[in-house]
């Protein structure tokens, strides 16, 4: 029953609701659970996995199927200090990881993160997870950018492990089968639409539509679990899926709760020029490097000991330097050389099929022969919903910056815990998603009494959801849908890249408020409830342009540099002043941003690791 799409275990107490939204009315099919899990991702999976095995009544909400999860296309790997390559310790995990979050990181969160990723990788291992292996059998694990051993001083650490370059296909399959193990039901291409938030500030579950066939779904929950994942498709040129479009963010925004350190955009250095897929950091983990007009290595110059190990914020900045200064190749000399050709047949095929694939497919390139054309593309958000380490949404109350929101939690990249501050290290999102999906879990099962009775909910809860959904399906301005997106895209993609001026971020700021002010021109043409991919779109575009707005809001306000977002009029770090974690509010009836703040963790969770004092960040 779980593996089918469900229309499951509707509640048959009480009268069947309707709401009236003008002269339209909607039925309303309602639903009870310990636990609703948004999103089937690696964060959702596990935290699905999770509650079931605590004996919660959950459900899973994804609008695609599991398995096509944006998970799915992570290729590098999970990084986890198993020491199979060489000596490794989760100590030096967790400092690379605070280094490469520029001191923005939570280090309680991060101690959390390096401490229980090894159990985490073994747990997927146990579940069958097809790891490549060592000679001797050992899950086999390649090095990352910013991984290194010896607290930053000794060689590169070999922590990234990996499945071929498919890592992210082999985990969400088998998480998807571990959690079709138990009994949680699945609803599957259901869009959830908003969270039920009552008078006391607590979330109660959230409002879905079944796009299948149009119905409308009340799900009531002790805990909501969002793990919607990013939103780069708020840029024109991205590493991810089109459903990357951050709606668990745009809900937390709409209950008047405030996201997280939006400004901080990960560019990855090597997006295939033009289409933007992604050629994994596992390249250069292999021994792949970059190179100019002039066939110069020239990360040799930019960071002298990692060289294109660097972190991720650093290639992009040293690859935008080269195109700037006009050793870019190509016939616009608008993008750089990544080469592969000199690590032979056997070893591409081995460790990178998928890849190798994709540069045919996607750049024309056979990579035995050639180098990729490569180009900084967008690809994770550091910020998203602030959690604590154990997935509570946290929203400051005065005298207290971490005041919890109850009944609410978020886990995986639409969540901001905070562990990888200003610039997540590459590998760490997959250990982020399976700690932190089951530190939800876990936390769940220590505060939910399974099948505890529910307060009743007010009677007009999850309405408002509804009357948004009925106005854009009925919205008949003059600019479709996909024509505003391209807008917003556009302006994202010119105005907050991978470097920054007031200027240039002002301008944008212009034309991302602008654009959200117009939204009332939208056009939709399509009125029906089933498939309707365009009303769908148009609720993503309207979850999008908030998003964007918060992001180049804060960015303007950050006059500093620090991981991705490094500003051309303030070069350098000023932990003096901006060693906090922004918070940012959206009025989504005004279009406004409020922007305040938040300290960040300057403590670790044991006494088994000291708090790691900020220094210049250099590879
Ligand atoms: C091409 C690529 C390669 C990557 N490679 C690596 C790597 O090698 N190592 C690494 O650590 N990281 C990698 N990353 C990053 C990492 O894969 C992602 O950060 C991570 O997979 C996000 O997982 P998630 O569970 O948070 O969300 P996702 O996997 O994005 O899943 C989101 C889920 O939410 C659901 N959802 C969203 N909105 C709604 C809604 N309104 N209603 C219902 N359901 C909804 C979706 O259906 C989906 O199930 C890569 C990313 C990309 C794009």
């Amino acid at each position: 029953m779980a593996n089918k799409k469900t229309n499951g275990s509707a509640d048959t107490f009480g009268a069947a609701r309707r709401f009236s939204i003008g002269d339209r009315s909607y039925d309303i099919v309602d639903h009870t659970f310990d636990a609703v899990v948004v999103g089937a991702g690696g964060a959702g999976l596990r935290a699905v996995v999770g509650c079931s095995q605590a004996g919660l009544k959950t459900a899973c909400i994804s609008k695609v199927f599991p398995t096509r999860s944006h998970t799915v296309a992570a290729q590098g790997g999970i990084a986890a200090s198993l020491g199979n390559m060489g000596e490794d310790n989760w100590r030096w995990h967790m400092y690379d990881s605070v280094k490469g979050s520029d001191w923005l990181g939570d280090q309680d969160a991060i101690e959390y993160l390096a401490r229980e990723a090894p159990d985490a990788v073994y747990e997927l291992e146990h579940w069958g997870v097809p790891f490549s292996r060592t000679e001797s059998g050992e899950i086999y694990q390649r090095a990352f950018g910013g991984m290194t051993t010896q607290f930053g001083e000794g060689p590169a650490a070999q922590r990234t492990c990996a499945a071929a370059d498919r890592t992210g296909h082999a985990i969400l399959h088998t998480l998807y089968g571990q959690s079709l193990k138990h009994d949680a039901e699945f609803f599957i291409e259901y869009f959830a639409l908003d969270l039920i938030m009552d008078d006391d500030g607590a979330c109660r579950g959230l409002m879905a539509i079944n796009l299948e066939d149009g119905t409308i779904h009340r799900f009531r929950a002790h805990k909501t679990i969002l793990a919607t994942g990013g939103y780069g498709r708020a840029y024109f040129s991205c590493t991810s899926a089109h459903t990357c479009t951050g709606d668990g963010n745009a809900m937390v925004l709409r209950a008047g709760l405030p996201l997280e350190d939006m400004e901080f955009v990960q560019f990855h250095p090597t997006g295939i020029y033009g289409a933007g897929c992604l050629i994994t950091e596992g390249v250069r983990g292999e021994g792949g490097y970059l190179v100019n007009s002039e066939g110069d290595r020239f990360m040799e110059r930019y960071a002298p000991s990692a060289k294109d190990l660097a972190s991720r914020d650093v290639v992009s900045r040293a690859m935008t330097m080269e195109i700037r200064d006009g050793r870019g190749v190509g016939k616009e000399k608008d993008h750089i050389y990544l080469h592969l050709d000199h690590l032979g047949a056997d070893l591409l095929n081995e460790r990178l099929p998928g890849i190798s694939e994709s540069a045919r497919i996607f750049a024309g390139v056979d990579v035995t022969r050639e180098p990729i054309p490569v180009l900084p593309t967008v690809h994770y958000n550091m910020g998203g919903i602030p959690t604590n380490y154990m997935g509570e949404v946290i929203s400051p109350k005065k005298g207290d910056p971490d005041a919890i929101v109850p009944g609410l939690m978020a886990a995986g990249e639409a969540a901001c815990a905070s562990v990888h501050g200003a610039n997540r290290l590459g590998s760490n999102s997959l250990t982020d998603l399976v700690v932190f999906g089951r530190a939800a879990a876990l936390r769940c099962a220590e505060t939910v009494e399974a099948g505890a009775k529910h307060a009743d909910l007010a009677h007009n809860a999850g309405e408002a959801a509804i009357a948004r959904l009925d106005h854009f399906r009925h919205a008949s301005g003059a600019t479709p849908t996909a024509e505003m997106r391209r807008q917003m895209q556009r302006s994202m993609q010119d105005h907050c890249a991978v470097y920054r001026t007031g200027e240039v971020l002002k301008e944008g700021v212009v034309k991302i408020d602008g654009i959200w002010g117009s939204i009332d021109d939208i056009s939709v043409t399509d009125r029906s409830l089933v498939w309707n991919s365009d009303l769908i779109e148009t609720l993503e575009y309207d979850n999008l342009i908030a998003q964007a707005a918060v992001t180049i809001h804060g960015a303007v306000n950050r006059q500093e540099s620090r991981g991705a977002h490094a500003r051309e009029d303030f070069p350098d770090r000023d932990d003096k002043k901006w060693m906090v974690h922004t918070l940012a509010w959206a009025d989504d009836a005004k279009h406004k941003i409020k922007l305040g703040d938040r300290p960040v963790h300057t403590w670790t969770m044991s006494n088994e690791v000291e708090y790691i004092k900020p220094k210049a960040r250099v590879y």
